[in-house]
């Protein structure tokens, strides 16, 4: 990944965060105006500055976080979202709030899970459970003090809320379990998906090739040739013109009569070989049926098209095909220029033309929709 990714992946990752934490801060508004009408309505057992402590502790807290999210420095965090320390800041606070509730004690209970519910999609299964046993064990804490210290006015009611905390902490705990399941679960999910995708495009792309090539020579098959080809014509601008030839393997039955099939099918693939190496990229050359290629030279001119034909001519009559020796190897090419707005039909047609009158003409040479060639004459 390039490090602007990495900057971009970043800053989308701290504006999330961000925005999580104004979340975090709008429900620190709300607990803290529930907490004034609290006090209005005289339900606190401590003396007002106590309770003011409360909300500037809860206050700095929250500054401190945002210090640290517009910093950055929480990105060289493990957890970035700083997610932990906020629940466990959280619990500090609501535990202080409920040991200084009187009456209202057991309605404000509501914070422990309110601020267990922040952490239940980021927090892993176990950090969860150590959290929810913090909530616990604090309220625990602040009812036995206060049952040893004998402030608590009635021990059934403290037990009954130390209880209720518990059972709605261990149910929270389930629920955290079973959303990291399920999440864990789709994940798995997503990356059998992908996996399989991954497969599916492979296949594509076997299947694509298998459908545009000629198996026995490895070159395009006449299908994707004519759609390449129609494609290439259609780019044309009034000064470019393109070369066609069909070309046509001689005496090639008289090949497979003398040598047999075998024979002839390696002086085809011998016939890919040379027209591979012969033909510059963006090049176009495909088997066109039996022993009939045809090629596309684009932007070209008449006589670069005939040195290019011809080259491939006669590097032909020199191959040698594999484990096979076939004497005077040779082929005949017709070639026409085509020009925009040229239909390619019809400039096949002329092609074909111009392969019959060089076939007319004694084979083993290149003959043109523009002129005959001088091609030397075949050695039959
Ligand atoms: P010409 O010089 O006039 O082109 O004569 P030719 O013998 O090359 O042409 P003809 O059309 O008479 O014969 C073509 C032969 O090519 C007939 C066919 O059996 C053979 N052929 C077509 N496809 C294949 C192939 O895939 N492998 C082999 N070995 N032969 C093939
Ligand atoms: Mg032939
Ligand atoms: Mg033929």
């Amino acid at each position: 990944m390039t490090s602007s990714n990495q900057q971009i992946n970043k800053n989308t990752l701290q504006c999330l965060l961000l925005k999580r934490f104004g979340m975090a801060v709008a429900t620190y508004l709300s607990i803290s105006s529930v907490v004034l009408v609290a006090y209005s309505c005289d339900l606190f057992s401590v003396p007002g500055s106590a309770v003011i402590l409360l909300l500037a502790a809860a206050i700095s807290s929250q500054m401190a976080f945002l210090g640290v999210f517009v910093s950055g420095r929480n990105l060289g965090f493990g957890d970035p979202s700083l997610t932990e320390v906020q629940v466990l800041v959280a619990l500090g606070l609501t535990t202080a709030l409920v040991a200084m509730l009187d009456h209202g004690r057991g309605t404000l209970l509501v914070v422990y899970p309110m601020s267990m519910l922040f952490g239940l999609f980021q927090l892993r299964t176990w950090v969860f459970f150590r959290c929810a046993c913090l909530a616990f064990v604090s309220f625990l804490a602040v009812n036995l003090y206060e049952i040893q210290a004998g402030i608590t006015r009635d021990l059934g009611l403290a037990v009954l809320q130390i209880c209720v905390l518990g059972l709605v902490l261990a149910w929270l705990n389930l629920f955290a379990w079973y959303m990291q399941q399920m999440r864990q679960r789709m994940r798995k999910r997503r990356f059998a998906l992908q996996a399989h995708q991954e497969t599916l495009r492979g296949m594509m792309r076997q299947l694509e090739d298998m459908v545009a090539t000629d198996e026995l020579t490895g070159l395009y098959n006449r299908r994707h040739f004519l759609r390449m080809a129609a494609q290439a014509l259609e780019g044309l601008t009034p000064l470019r013109q393109h070369g066609l030839a069909l070309i046509d393997l001689d005496h090639f039955k008289t090949i497979n009569d003398r040598f047999g099939h075998a024979a002839g099918d390696r002086v085809l693939q011998a016939f890919a070989g040379v027209a591979s190496a012969c033909l510059r990229e963006g090049d176009m050359i495909a088997r066109y049926g039996g022993e009939e290629f045809v090629l596309l030279i684009p932007d070209t001119d008449a006589d670069s098209f005939l040195a290019c034909c011809e080259r491939l001519r006669i590097a032909f009559s020199e191959c040698e095909p594999v484990n096979v020796k076939v004497p005077n190897l040779s082929l005949s090419v017709g070639m026409t220029l085509v020009t925009m707005h040229d239909n390619l039909d019809e400039a096949l047609h002329r092609a074909d033309q111009a392969l019959y009158e060089a076939k007319r003409s004694g084979r083993n040479r290149s003959a043109s929709t523009w002129e005959l060639t001088d091609a030397p004459a075949a050695t039959e």
